[in-house]
């Protein structure tokens, strides 16, 4: 957190209780979306949904960010499911909802809606779970990787050439970030990183978020390993990843998605060793199947992540891709006689 500014009244909430257990995050929202079986119609909000006031003559079927806007009924329905299941925190479905990843689809204008009402939608839904059980809640904003990279060449034969700057990133980053603000996000949640510079051009903007509100807000830093010799795409160690975002002093840094989690575990392990932060993991229900489908049912991956909780690894845990409320509910169910992980601290 950017040093001279005060804390938001979230972040002592958030404090005391991840020092009391290990916190629940929410799981995947893909999954929940894909049950709904929306065509292109039904992405669009024509027949029963929204439609959005943006106009775009992409396809927007698989957009789905655009659901905040045309059909918020459902994604509320989502986060409140996942909010009952056990969830301390839940993130906002705004992975690609910057202007960056909306221009596949033509919807660069609606990035800003689609921020603030994004985190507006998961602040209902954690209202209306607090009305039943009284539990406190924090929205998490989601900021994703966007779809290109800024330290590695999509083009082999063309090893300088780079799809995004990170200057252009800083700009889509700080409009998303003011946006889930705005909304009323408790907490902005870096994910899914496996570019280290895309990252820092995140965090920066973050910080400047920050800054433009008066107030810091905690900061959650989450990269991904994407292949079995433990290195993010840009070719980072955990260890590495972790020197180069310390800097942004995070509340939270760790890893998400991908392989699943009996082999994210060695690289949790590494990362808790030299982070003096909290520990944050929710992996992917295994790996997918030939069809795309994840087949780990919800005991087997709460069983694999009360391991990490037994071993002293955690103090943050939910699911990424495949995971569902079920999953989350056994996931919360399992760590419940587990501590959190003591900060350590170094000099
Ligand atoms: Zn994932």
């Amino acid at each position: 957190m950017p040093a001279r500014l005060p804390p938001s009244p979230a972040f002592a909430a958030l404090n005391r209780l991840a020092a009391q257990r290990i916190l629940i995050l929410d799981g995947a929202m893909g999954t929940q979306i894909q049950q709904l079986a929306l065509d292109e119609d039904g992405y669009r909000g024509h027949g029963g949904g929204h439609a959005c006031r943006h106009h775009s003559d992409h396809p927007q079927k698989g957009n789905n960010d655009l659901l905040i806007l045309t059909q918020p009924e459902a994604v509320e329905e989502i986060h409140y499911r996942y909010a009952r299941a056990g969830a301390d925190i839940v993130e906002t479905n705004t992975f690609s909802a910057t202007t960056i990843a909306q221009a596949d689809y033509g919807l660069e204008a609606a990035v800003h809606d689609l921020n603030l009402e994004g985190a507006r939608i998961v602040r209902r839904a954690l209202d209306r779970a607090a009305a039943e059980d009284g539990r406190p809640r924090f929205v998490a904003g989601a900021l994703g990787p966007t779809n290109r990279t800024a330290s590695i060449s999509p083009d082999v034969n063309n090893p300088g050439y780079r799809a995004v700057s990170f200057e252009d990133l800083r700009r889509a980053y700080l409009q998303q970030a003011q946006g889930l603000i705005a909304g009323g996000a408790d907490i902005l949640l870096i994910e899914t990183i496996f570019d280290t510079l895309n990252a820092k051009a995140a965090i920066f903007a973050c910080l400047q978020a920050m800054e433009a509100h008066g107030m810091a807000l905690p900061l959650m830093i989450s990269g991904t390993i994407t292949d079995a010799s433990g290195r993010t795409l840009s070719g980072q160690t955990p260890t590495a990843f972790w020197h180069s975002v310390r800097h942004a002093r995070p509340w939270s840094v760790g890893l998400n998605c991908a392989l699943g989690a009996a082999a994210m575990r060695p690289h949790l392990a590494e990362l808790s060793g030299v982070a003096d932060t909290l520990i944050c993991a929710y992996p992917n229900a295994g790996l997918p199947n030939a069809f795309g489908q994840y087949d780990e049912g919800p005991l087997d991956t709460a069983a694999q992540i009360a391991d990490f909780a037994r071993e002293g690894l955690v103090n943050v845990v939910g699911g990424c891709c495949g995971t569902t409320p079920d999953h989350v509910r056994a996931i919360a169910e399992a760590v419940a006689p587990f501590s959190p992980r003591k900060v350590p601290e170094y000099a």
